[in-house]
């Protein structure tokens, strides 16, 4: 029975705190506004109230609706999260929720957050102090009218206490606000940054003067700094080789996508569209686990995807069973599972697909070896054909089912904007197409290699980049040479 006035920071949803990320993790109740990023919500358990305060059918919420539905739930529910942007008491009306909650004899706790007055222009290269120059910050609201009476903020005093201005909430009235500052001494040359949907993927700075701010479109939510340190070109996050590039990444429901953190960490904006879900095979696993009784019959085991490696590895379980086999894996994708597990590959192809693999693969010795294939349900038949071609005996179990899921409507109208589609699989491209239609097809398709890029051009689609190292990196790579080679594609 606790009601949390947690900071959900400005944006991008890493910023969150440790404790408020442990706090939505265990949730009962989470009371958000319209903003709050998807990510952090979906921390929340499945069964969690997730109530939406800046959107209601007819009207947004006023502060008391939302002031008693806190001490309704805080007095119901175990976990209450109110999940505020930025800092909870940064211009945020905290202070009067933690009131109502107390005056309600509601327990309620803050967590901060990190305030977007900080943050944001930090994302947009700029340190709101610089040593000897800029020695101080004023954070002032921009939500007031300026020529308004006596409640208003006094702009001149604030241009004449030097340092840095930050201003929140301040598009409405920027061009009052900017003549004020000048009145108050500024001169009208002193560098202004207004910085948009700051710390998310669709950050975008606009820098100007004092004098030319007003005369530039710019629209909310904006953090706009006004001082020299508003000059400062450190274009870390926006200088990013995938920023402002926004890559479908197909995927099955249940992984964590590796592709989308290398993604993530060149700056692209990454839209997951789980297109199947990894199962149970047919027989429930049963032909697994009776070739997984009978081990010691087999040489090898070649494992030709991360989901095989998986599945078999937890068939087998204690790995001391695979002390007399070797391993084989088509790539580091599942080489790594693998490692993972302190399993090191007898044999890694050069290049990542299954006629490496045959071609390197040795020949059985005269007494005719054994070689266990653990796959999906549906999968190509060069492994097995090209293993028995070299004399193996090769026994194909069905390891997993891929099941096709069906996207939101949201996550197809992403897909419909994007800029690039990720194919690591032929069975990728033709679920994409039959979930999300031929039109959603984005403008530059990435495909692993030779293989996916021809089931791409045999479904029509016109493959714009073949990555010639077959693996997440290699796709990654590649796409951002594409980027640099064409100044025109942002
Ligand atoms: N409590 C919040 C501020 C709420 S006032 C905090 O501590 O950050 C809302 C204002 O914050 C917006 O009008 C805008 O000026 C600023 N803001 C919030 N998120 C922002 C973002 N992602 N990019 C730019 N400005 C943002």
């Amino acid at each position: 029975m606790t009601v949390y006035l947690v900071g959900a920071g400005p944006g991008d949803p890493g910023l969150i705190t440790v404790r408020g990320a442990e706090l939505l993790r265990r949730a009962d109740v989470v009371v958000h506004d319209r903003l709050s990023a998807r990510a952090l919500l979906d921390l929340a358990p499945d069964g969690a109230l997730r109530i939406d305060v800046g959107k209601r059918p007819g009207q947004s919420s006023t502060q008391t609706d939302i002031n008693d539905l806190l001490v309704e739930h805080g007095r119901r529910a175990r976990t209450v999260v109110r999940l505020k942007g930025g800092d909870p008491f940064v211009f945020a009306r905290g202070g009067e929720e933690a009131a109502h909650l107390e005056a309600a004899g509601v327990p309620y706790e803050v967590v901060p957050g990190i305030t977007s007055a900080i943050a944001v222009p930090a994302y947009a290269g700029i340190p709101v102090t610089r040593r000897y120059s800029s020695t101080s910050f004023t954070v002032v609201t921009g939500h007031e009218d300026p020529s308004k009476g006596v409640d208003a903020v006094d702009w001149r005093a604030i241009a004449h206490a030097g340092g840095t201005i930050v201003v929140l909430m301040g598009v409405a009235h920027i061009e009052k606000i900017a003549a004020q500052l000048m009145a108050g001494g500024l001169p009208p040359e002193t560098p202004v940054a207004a910085v948009r949907w700051g710390t998310t993927p669709r950050q975008h700075t606009v820098r100007a003067t004092l004098a030319t701010i007003a005369s530039l479109p710019l629209e909310p939510p904006a953090t706009i700094v006004v001082g020299e340190v508003a000059a400062e070109p450190l274009g870390w996050f926006e200088g990013r080789p995938l920023f402002g590039t926004t890559v479908v990444n197909p995927r099955a429901r249940e992984q964590a996508s590796d592709l989308t953190a290398l993604l993530e960490a060149q700056g692209a904006h990454v839209v997951e569209m789980a297109t199947f879900s990894i199962e149970d095979p047919a027989d429930g696993g049963a032909a697994l686990r009776a070739a997984v009784e009978g081990l010691d019959r087999y040489d090898w085991v070649v494992l030709t995807s991360a989901n095989a490696a998986r599945r078999f590895l937890d068939a087998v379980g204690d790995g001391r069973r695979l002390a007399g086999v070797r391993l084989a894996a088509i790539g580091p994708g599942t080489a790594g599972v693998l490692e993972d597990r302190f399993l090191h590959p007898d044999l890694v192809p050069p290049s990542y697909v299954a006629e490496s693999l045959v071609e390197v693969f040795p020949d059985a010795p005269r007494h005719h070896g054994r070689v266990l294939l653990p796959r999906a349900a549906v999968a190509r038949d060069v492994v097995p054909d090209g293993l028995r071609d070299k004399g193996w005996e090769v026994d194909v179990v069905d390891a997993y089912r891929n099941v096709t899921v069906e996207p939101d409507e949201r996550t197809l109208d992403a897909v419909r904007s994007a800029d690039a589609v990720m194919f690591t699989a032929s069975s990728t491209v033709r679920r994409f197409l039959e979930l999300a239609g031929r039109d959603a097809v984005p403008p530059c398709i990435v495909t692993i290699g030779p293989i996916t890029a021809g089931s791409a051009r045999d479904e029509g689609l016109d493959v714009t980049i073949e990555a010639s190292d077959h693996s997440m990196q290699g796709m990654v790579d590649a796409l951002i040479s594409w980027r640099r080679s064409g100044p025109d594609r942002r």
